[in-house]
């Protein structure tokens, strides 16, 4: 197979790259190695986007919605609509193994075939490579570092580790589809960012004795039963039937350094890469989505991912159709 630029991932971002290089003339595969929007797939089955639908659209299509914000399903099948009216070239459930060669003599290795190619983008975000927690235990078939809905927990001991948004937000459902929560968090307190509408929900939770909550906390070992909790005033043991480890994310480092991208030595290991035109360490790779912001997750979303897209085909429409050397 052969094509101008292999896009590797089909998240939002790597969506709306595919778009505008074909809209540059370019010719584009996308590869993913699950379905399409395979990250979106795997969020809460009743989740609410945080943001407006205009602020997540790709490509210019409208994003229709029921709602003021929409729901996951719906911005699923949005996505998986503009894929079809924009003819994109998929190859799903293909992990992408390997890259030889050098610009403008590509070779890509996935798990079904290898593709020649003149560039890459790199758009694989970080959503499949949970930050662990390190303990004995986290192997239990009750921890998850994924939370789907939660309903399966009603009566049952729930903890929830973590302080961001995700955690917040399946701390207040648990609870009200009536488990029993206790959060364990590693800091003084709920993460200042939770979202401002969900914030004082979960604090109020907490204060009236709802949710349970140890601060400065960590889990340090997990059995059938119960758990073993280090706080401030010492070891505690405390029931548990269900673990929900929601600590974050991170990008695949050895795949990012096996395709040659430079990791900077700046805290949260972002990769290297040129702002304007988002092209890496290694020519004619380049990369998109939250994928470039490293350990620091929320740096990038759809809402400003998205808008990569358009830097990276212009420079390579600028590159490869006017035959710059390469
Ligand atoms: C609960 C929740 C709510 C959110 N709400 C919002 C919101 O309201 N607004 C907003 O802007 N953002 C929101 N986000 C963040 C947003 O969903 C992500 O920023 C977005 O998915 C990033 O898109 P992406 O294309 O960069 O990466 P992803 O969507 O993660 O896509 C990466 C793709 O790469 C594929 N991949 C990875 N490795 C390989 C490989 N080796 N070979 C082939 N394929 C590979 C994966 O399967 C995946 O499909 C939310 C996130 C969560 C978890």
């Amino acid at each position: 197979m052969k094509t101008d630029v292999v896009v590797i991932g089909a998240g939002p971002v790597g969506l709306s790259c595919a778009i505008e290089i074909q809209r540059s003339g370019l010719s584009c595969v996308t590869v993913d190695k699950g379905a399409l929007v395979n990250s979106l797939t795997g969020y809460p089955t009743n989740m609410e986007f945080f943001s407006t639908p205009d602020l997540i659209e790709i490509g210019g299509h409208p994003l229709v919605s029921s709602r003021y914000k929409p729901i996951r399903e719906e911005a699923i099948d949005y996505y998986r609509r503009v894929a079809e009216r924009e003819s994109l070239q998929l190859l799903l459930y293909e992990h992408v193994s390997g890259l030889e060669g050098a610009f403008g003599t590509y070779t890509i290795h996935t798990s079904k075939r290898s593709i020649s190619c003149k560039a890459v983008v790199i758009a694989t975000g970080f959503f499949d490579q949970p930050n662990m927690l390190d303990v004995p235990g986290e192997n239990l078939p009750k921890v998850s570092h994924y939370f789907r809905e939660a309903f399966t927990y009603t009566g049952r001991d729930i903890c929830i580790i973590g302080a961001k948004n995700s955690a917040a937000l399946a701390a207040l459902q648990c609870h009200r589809r009536g488990a029993r929560v206790t959060m364990v968090i590693r800091g003084p307190e709920v993460g200042p960012t939770v979202k401002y509408w969900i914030r004082p929900d979960l604090i109020n939770r907490i204060e009236e004795g709802s949710i349970d909550v140890y601060y400065r906390s960590s889990v340090t070992s997990i059995h059938e039963d119960r758990l073993e909790i280090e706080t401030p005033d010492g070891k505690l043991t405390i029931n548990n039937d269900v673990v929900l480890a929601l600590t974050g994310y991170h990008p695949d480092y050895s795949f990012l350094t096996s395709f040659g991208v430079a990791i900077a030595d700046d805290g949260v290991d972002t990769p290297l890469f040129d702002a304007a035109t988002h092209e890496t360490s290694r020519k004619g790779v380049f990369i998109a989505g939250t994928v470039c912001g490293g350990r620091h997750t929320s740096r990038w979303f759809i809402e400003n991912g998205r808008h990569h897209a358009a830097l990276i085909a212009s420079e390579l429409a600028d590159r490869l159709r006017a035959n710059v050397p390469v």
